[in-house]
């Protein structure tokens, strides 16, 4: 399993209200799963207890057989670095670095990550190639550019590449999607679900997008699975 996640409520701060409740969620290996809900059902607030940015309250999340609910906050930082790929909505991509040395950026903070590439490749800069390659970004003048002369549609192949070197066994998507066309929408989505499948990674997807859930083995929606989502169907009295 690499999800499972037992009766985990999560507030911002102590003593505010819950922004997450869930009893239960499970992903297993290699399973790709769509997350929909509105604005503010507690996707983003979902990703960030399964990669360990932030602990629940109650309840245990495990990653891969790992407990990150009684871990201190720099192993959690240790195990997210070797173990999850994450796609932010804008890529967050590191402006001043050239896209292969913001492909190769997690192999710097992971030995793992490092070690699974050499496996594969002859060193980090030699694997993000491929990859680049891989998804679409051949033009080998381009790798040592800075990321801001990049299109969008380059810099999210850029963001792709980045979650799977190394192949962590979890890649999570938080709406990255949302500033695309319809076109470069599917065609990410394709390359995205390909490379998952080809390394072997669960895929966690988040989207208020239903139209982009048919690649996907389930979709969960959160307003049903979280229970303290704003909107949650009231129980009948
Ligand atoms: P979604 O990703 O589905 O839009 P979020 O997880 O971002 O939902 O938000 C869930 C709730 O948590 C919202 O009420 C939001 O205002 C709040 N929230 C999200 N991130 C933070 C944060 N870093 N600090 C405080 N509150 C937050
Ligand atoms: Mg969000």
């Amino acid at each position: 399993m690499t999800v499972e996640v037992d009766g985990i409520r999560f507030a911002w701060k102590p003593g505010q209200r819950d922004v997450v409740d869930i009893e239960c969620f499970r992903v297993s290996a290699g399973e790709r799963v769509f997350i929909e809900g509105p604005s503010g059902s507690g996707k983003s607030t979902l990703f960030s207890l399964l990669g360990g940015v932030v602990s629940p309250r109650e309840g245990t999340v495990r990653v891969l057989q790992t407990n990150l609910s009684r871990m201190p906050a720099h192993r959690r930082d240790l195990f997210r670095a070797d173990h999850i790929g994450f796609v932010f909505q804008m890529f967050n991509l590191v402006p001043y670095l050239s896209m292969l040395d913001n492909v190769t950026l997690p192999c710097r903070f992971s030995l793992l990550r490092r070690k699974r590439v050499r496996s594969r490749a002859e060193s980090p800069e030699a694997e993000a190639r491929r990859l680049l390659d891989r998804l679409g970004l051949d033009q080998h003048e381009l790798h040592g550019r800075p990321v801001t002369d990049l299109s969008i549609g380059q810099q999210q192949r850029v963001a792709i590449a980045r979650a799977l070197i190394g192949a962590p066994e979890l890649i999570m998507a938080d709406e990255p999607t949302s500033s695309l066309d319809e076109g470069t929408r599917e065609r990410f989505l394709e390359v995205l679900t390909a490379q998952c499948d080809e390394m072997g990674a669960s895929l966690l997807f988040a989207s208020h997008d239903m139209r982009l859930s048919s690649m996907f083995d389930r979709r969960v929606s959160l307003i049903e699975l979280n229970r303290a989502a704003p909107g949650q169907p009231k129980e009948p009295t």
